[in-house]
Formats: structure tokens, sequence, C-alpha cells
């Protein structure tokens, strides 16, 4: 299952931390890649990009002018989840939404999502009825979704691996480089 997120209307001087952040927890998290709409931000795709190369995998981030378009095609083959503290408890639809074994969209708002979102969207999904975050909403779906396999990813290409410590810091440089 390939599960990529739609993070709808950044805008790159409010939202550059939450936007940046969200999206290294998509790609920590076991999702494949992210498109963003609102503001094109060249420095954000960047930044990304960067990490990508040093810590690997082929997760891959893309602009789109039109999230209804976005949306649309997606749901031309996939399936798409709207995170929203309005949606139907996690708990009750995570085996649902596991079990249709298509390739998912994740949608997450910023400032105030689009009433036509919660129709185009196959499942409105709370994590909580609580008002948080959606970098929190994203991590906590997508462990729920892999039922925390995502926790043994594997980044190949890496050039930097952390070797886990109790106490400290250990970072490897395994490029093979000279
Ligand atoms: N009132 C908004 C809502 O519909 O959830 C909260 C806005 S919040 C600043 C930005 C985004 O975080 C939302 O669009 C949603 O994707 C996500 N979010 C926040 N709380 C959530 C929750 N309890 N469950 C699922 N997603 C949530």
């Amino acid at each position: 299952m390939v599960v990529r997120v739609l993070r709808l209307g950044h805008r790159p001087t409010r939202d550059k931390r939450v936007t940046t952040h969200l999206i290294l927890a998509a790609r920590a998290f076991g999702a494949s890649g992210v498109v963003y709409s609102g503001k094109r931000d060249l420095v954000l795709e960047e930044t990304i990009g960067d990490v990508v190369s040093e810590w690997g995998g082929s997760f891959d981030i893309g602009f789109s002018d039109s999230w209804r378009s976005e949306l649309r095609e997606w749901g031309a083959s996939g399936r798409v989840v709207h995170l929203t503290m309005y949606g139907l408890p996690l708990q009750d639809v995570v085996s649902e939404i596991r079990g249709c074994r298509s390739d998912l969209l994740v949608v997450v708002g910023g400032a105030k999502v689009p009433g036509e979102v919660y129709d185009l969207a196959d499942w409105n999904v709370a994590v909580t009825s609580q008002p948080h975050s959606e970098v929190s909403a994203l991590a906590v779906f997508l462990h729920e979704l892999f039922e925390g396999r995502e926790l043994d990813g594997v980044y190949g290409g890496a050039r930097l691996r952390v070797v886990p410590q109790a106490r400290g810091k250990r970072v490897e440089d395994v490029s093979g480089g000279v």
C-alpha cells in the first residue's frame, strides 16, 4: 500500500516550521511522499531534498496548484483519508482503511479546510476529537495504519545513519565515499 500525504494551504511565512515537521513526520512514519498546495516554497522543497539525500529512502515532495484536482485524480485509483477532529474515531475505522488495500492519500489541513474536502474524502478520520496539530494527527494515524511496522523502516542509499545509544549521540557516515 502506497501512502502519500496532501498538505493543504501551505503559507511559507507562517507555516514554514510546521510544514517541514509534517513532511519529516510523514517520511519517518512510512509515507512515500508529500504533495502540498497553497504557495510554492522552494526552500521547503530543498530542505526536504537535503534530508532525503543525507538520511536515505525514496521519499518525494511535489507542489500542486490545485488540491481539488489532486483529490479527484487520486480518487480515481486510490482512496482518500482526511484527518480532522470532526471525523470518525481512528480506532473505529483504521482496520477498514487498512483492509481496503488501495493506495491512500492522507489529507491534512492548515488554516481553514474547505467543506468540499469532507465530501471528496472516503474517510474523515479523527485522532481523538480534540484539537491538536496536523503533525501529531499524521504521526498517530500512520503508526496505527502500519501497526508499528514503520518503526523498523530501512532507508536505502543513506549517507548518514544513527547508531542508537543509551546515552549520547553517534552518527556514522555510511556513504562509502572518500
Ligand atoms: N479545526 C481543525 C480540524 O478540522 O481538525 C483543526 C485545525 S489544525 C490547526 C490543522 C490540521 O490538523 C487539521 O486540518 C487536521 O488535518 C489536523 N488535526 C488537528 N486536530 C486533529 C484531530 N483531533 N484529528 C485529526 N486531525 C486533526
